[in-house]
């Protein structure tokens, strides 16, 4: 069976940066379990998975706007530190909620001075090319109830 809109797909993969730094893995662990099409995977991955079989072996270069977008420094804000929550850490790499006009999105902490704090609202690899290596470990045909709530049934992933 290929891949396709709707298959259930099962991934082992890892993901590394251009210089060979390995930010991501599902080594050691469970393979990624996914619904092809419905906007699981960053679209990059997506389209270099479309038509593969199990055991398929791929490795791609993907480009910031076919992952996970370009940096916007508009979404790079000084906040004075009496405006960040009481008792918060204040170091960088420090994950925050924030809401905004666009709803919930997740800031990162990126530099800190006297009074203030910077918070960069890009996702953490905005900017940067993606290098993947997959392999395709399981690809069935999805129920009829998968799409449409978004994510995999089955045991151990998930369960109503
Ligand atoms: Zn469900």
């Amino acid at each position: 069976m290929k891949i396709s809109d709707h298959s259930v797909v099962s991934i082992d993969y890892t993901l590394t940066d251009d210089s060979g730094t390995e930010l991501d893995s599902s080594r050691g662990g469970d393979p990624l379990t996914y619904i092809h099409g419905v906007g699981d995977l960053i679209p990059g991955l997506e389209r270099a998975l479309l038509g593969k079989g199990i055991g398929a072996a791929i490795k791609v270069r993907i480009a910031p706007e076919d992952g996970y977008g370009l940096r916007d420094e508009n979404m790079v804000a000084r906040v004075p530190r009496s405006h960040m929550p009481k008792g918060a850490p204040l170091d960088v790499g420090t994950q925050f909620q924030a809401s905004g006009p666009e709803g919930e999105q997740v800031v990162r902490l990126v530099k800190v001075e006297d009074d203030a704090v910077w918070l960069d609202a890009n996702h953490e690899l905005a900017g940067v090319h993606l290098n993947f290596e997959v392999t395709v470990v399981a690809v069935r045909a999805a129920t009829d109830e998968e799409p449409e709530h978004g994510h995999v049934h089955g045991p151990g992933v998930h369960h109503h």
